[in-house]
């Protein structure tokens, strides 16, 4: 009889840590398999302070900022021109070497009761029998083990023990990373210590993420078939280097310490991100441009969704297929919704670079028109801050529910729980969603129609549901209307009666 436990995760990294520490939380018995890490030094990653709700959600911010990472203070981009653009964040981030955050992690998972096999690497997982995993691994070197596991995570990142199982596609273009340790004789030569620098050339984009006030990893992103075959690496992180403005200026007073090496960085996605003994959480089920900063906030969030779905189907197997197919649709739509973002940016860059690597990165994901509710991105999506322009200069209002949209029970997150919620699905939120800055979505779209006067609107809602802030309920009125979802036919005009202060909650302070 091999040793069981209700859940194995695959993969010791942000999603494997996470997933693990929550389901031992919630009196799940649950295994952590982490291979030995890989050869070459950690990566220096950034992690924006978009992340801290998250963390803080998750009871995990008191330890992060207790750990003692290097603050991130925004970032200074040279995007397309030469055009400096600095952004200063008004709370840090965390500039964070990933092998410092990631034993912090698998840490506070062994605390919470988690058992953990360090230098275990899971080499085949066997799913023919529900309810009933069977995963081959190599507890050391050479040595052979087996454990069987209810529900099987993969969290192996890139290495997607499950998720190459004929799941993972991936996309039209490639990309390597090349990246190197340097340390800085005068730091005056970057804008600000604390922040992440970009730089586009003419066929890469080169970045670099401080790990304190004078060490600093730099990497340039190539087209991946570029990969060095007769000129070593070296030679071609020089030479990309070399193409930059801004980072061979600063470079130009530093010294290599460490490396280069060489990591894959490109896409892929999965056709379905969970089945009925597995789930692929973070990087296994899908990887964003690295160009985002947000794939340790992704991992992350998809294993909280991962632990939450498995939750489910460990307490309540009636539903199981619902929970899985959450978690499969959200994971879908986060991906579309990220790549359509980075395409954005690629196309910014490709009218100044009118190069084959900016012009495929470009075109990939344009036609999808998933979006993911995320909050913080809603705040800066210009086609909300418009639709917040437009609703502000409307003397009067008439909200009209779009063909298409409709409100169906949807399984939905509740507590540590998947049930069955209204939800506002529409052809471009086919996953649906119930709530955007707590304010209850069906049921705001059930009164819409009913009233010409915002102000009349909002105290219609809060007599109706808990009341919410004036600019949460603005702000989600703003998405629905930008994202299609409602249409005002009423008129323009000044609608001074509008203009309200919005100095925090949805639509954050710069609005
Ligand atoms: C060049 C580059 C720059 C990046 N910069 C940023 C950034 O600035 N900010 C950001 O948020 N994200 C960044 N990312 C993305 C980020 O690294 C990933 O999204 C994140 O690490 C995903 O976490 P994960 O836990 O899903 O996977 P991983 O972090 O890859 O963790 C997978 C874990 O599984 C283990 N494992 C693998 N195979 C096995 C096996 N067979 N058995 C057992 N264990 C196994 C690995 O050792 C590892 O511990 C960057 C990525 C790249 C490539």
């Amino acid at each position: 009889m091999a040793e069981t436990f209700d859940v194995v995760v695959i993969g010791g990294g942000p999603a494997g840590s996470t997933a693990a520490r929550l389901l031992a939380q919630w009196g799940h018995s649950t295994l952590i398999l982490n291979k030995p890490p890989a050869k070459h030094p950690a990566l220096a990653e950034s992690l924006p302070p978009t992340c801290r709700k998250l963390f803080g959600f998750l009871g995990i911010l008191e330890r992060l900022d207790a750990a003692g990472f290097y603050p991130a203070r925004g970032n200074t981009v040279w995007w397309g021109d030469s055009r400096t653009r600095a952004e200063n964040f008004d709370r840090p981030g965390y500039q964070v070497l990933r092998s410092d955050f990631d034993r912090l992690l698998l840490e506070l998972a062994g605390v919470s009761g988690a058992h953990i096999r360090h230098g275990a690497a899971a080499r085949d997982v066997d799913l023919s029998v529900p309810d009933q995993a069977r995963i081959e691994y190599e507890p050391a070197r050479g040595a052979k083990a087996s454990v069987a596991a209810r529900y099987v995570l993969d969290c192996s990142g890139r290495a997607g023990v499950v998720a190459r199982k004929a799941l993972r596609r991936k996309e039209r273009y490639s990309t390597l990373a090349i990246a190197g340790v340097w340390k800085q004789d005068h730091d005056r030569q970057v804008p600000d210590a604390g922040h992440t620098l970009v730089e586009t050339y003419r066929d890469g984009w080169a970045w670099s993420v401080p790990i304190s006030s004078e060490m600093r990893c730099f990497a340039v992103m190539v087209n991946g078939h570029e990969a060095p075959r007769s000129r070593g690496l070296k030679d071609l992180y020089r030479a990309d280097l070399d193409k930059t403005i801004h980072f061979k200026r600063i470079l130009s007073e530093a010294t290599l310490t460490s490396g280069p090496w060489s990591c894959d960085a490109s896409l892929y996605f999965a056709s379905r991100y969970a089945g009925p003994n597995f789930l692929l959480v973070g990087d296994a089920g899908s990887f964003i441009e690295p160009l985002s900063s947000f794939g340790v906030k992704k991992a992350i969030a998809s294993a909280w969704v991962a632990a939450v779905a498995v939750h489910t189907c460990l307490k309540r197997p009636e539903i199981r297929e619902a929970a899985l197919d959450f978690f499969s649709a959200r994971e879908q739509q986060v991906y579309a919704s990220y790549l359509r973002q980075s395409a954005r940016y690629f196309q910014e860059a490709a009218q100044y670079h009118p190069h084959p690597f900016w012009l495929a990165r470009a075109q990939t994901g344009l036609d999808s028109h998933a979006w993911e509710p995320d909050e913080e991105e809603l705040k800066r999506d210009p086609e909300v801050l418009a639709a917040f322009e437009s609703l502000k200069q409307s003397p009067s209002i008439n909200l009209r529910v779009s063909p298409g949209v409709r409100v169906e029970k949807k399984a939905g997150i509740d507590g540590r729980e998947i049930a069955l919620v209204d939800a506002v699905v529409s052809p471009g939120l086919p996953g649906g969603v119930r709530f955007l800055g707590n304010v209850n979505l069906p049921r705001l779209l059930k009164i819409a129609a009913g009233y010409n006067q915002v102000p009349d609107l909002f105290d219609a809602y809060n007599r109706l549901c808990p009341p919410v802030e004036i600019p949460n309920f603005l702000g989600a009125l703003s998405v629905l209307l930008a994202k299609g979802i409602l249409t005002n036919e009423g008129q323009r005009g000044k609608g001074d009666d509008l203009r309200v202060s919005v100095k925090s909650g949805f639509l954050g302070n710069d609005k």
